[in-house]
C-alpha cells in the first residue's frame, strides 16, 4: 500500500489520534493497558481488511490516490480468544490484586509477597504470591500471615483473562476519545 499523510497541518505525531481496538464481539481487546493502535497501524489494518471501522476522528489522512478519516475505533474481523490463561507476570499479578497491598490496601511501593514463605516451601505461583506494600512485606517477613495477625483481603488465585479484564476496567486511561466511551463502558450499570 502507499503511505498515508495527514491532510491538515500541523502534521500528526505518531502518538496522536490513537485507535481503540475492539475484539470481534465489540468488547475492548484489553482494558488495561487499553488496547490502542497508532493511527498508522489502524489505517494499515483497514487496508489489509482485518478490521471494521466503528468510529472516526474528524481528521483525515490521504495517500496519492485516496483520502479517509482516521479511524478512532475499529473491531477485529477475527475473534481473539480471551479464554487463554493470562501469563504469570508482574503486571498481571498486580492487576489481579488491583495494584493494592492485599494486607493494608496501600498502592505504594508494591512488592511480591510469598504468602506461605519460601522457606516453608511456598511456591512462586499465582496461588501463593500476592501484591504487598514494602511495609507489610517487611513486617510479615518470612512468617505466615496468620502468625502476624495479617489477613490477605483476597486469597491468591489464578485469574482468568475475564477476571483480569474486569480488574482493568477499574483503571481508566488518561486519554479517552468520546467515540470510545460506548465501547468501554456500555455494559456498566448506570448509576441513578
Ligand atoms: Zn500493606
Amino acid at each position: 500500500m502507499s503511505s498515508f499523510e495527514p491532510v491538515n497541518r500541523p502534521s500528526l505525531s505518531p502518538g496522536e489520534c490513537p485507535c481503540l481496538i475492539l475484539n470481534a464481539d465489540y468488547q475492548p481487546l484489553s482494558y488495561f493497558p487499553l488496547s490502542l493502535w497508532s493511527w498508522q497501524d489502524a489505517v494499515k489494518a483497514v487496508f489489509l481488511d482485518r478490521v471494521n471501522i466503528v468510529g472516526n476522528y474528524e481528521r483525515t489522512v490521504r495517500s496519492t490516490s485516496f483520502e479517509m478519516p482516521i479511524p478512532s475505533v475499529v473491531a477485529l474481523k477475527d475473534y481473539v480468544n480471551q479464554d487463554r490463561s493470562p501469563a504469570f507476570t508482574r503486571f498481571n499479578l498486580f492487576l489481579r490484586d488491583g495494584f493494592e497491598c492485599v494486607y493494608c490496601g496501600s498502592p505504594d511501593e508494591l512488592t511480591f509477597d510469598h504468602v506461605i514463605p519460601r522457606r516453608m516451601g511456598g511456591r512462586t505461583s499465582w496461588t501463593n504470591i500476592a501484591a504487598a506494600c514494602s511495609d507489610c512485606n517487611l513486617r510479615k517477613g518470612g512468617r505466615l500471615p496468620k502468625n502476624m495477625g495479617m489477613v490477605p483481603r483476597v486469597k491468591p488465585y489464578r485469574p482468568t483473562m475475564r477476571q483480569l479484564q474486569a480488574q482493568g476496567r477499574k483503571f481508566p486511561p488518561n486519554y479517552l476519545h468520546e467515540s470510545w466511551l460506548d465501547y468501554l463502558y456500555w455494559d456498566v450499570e448506570l448509576e441513578a
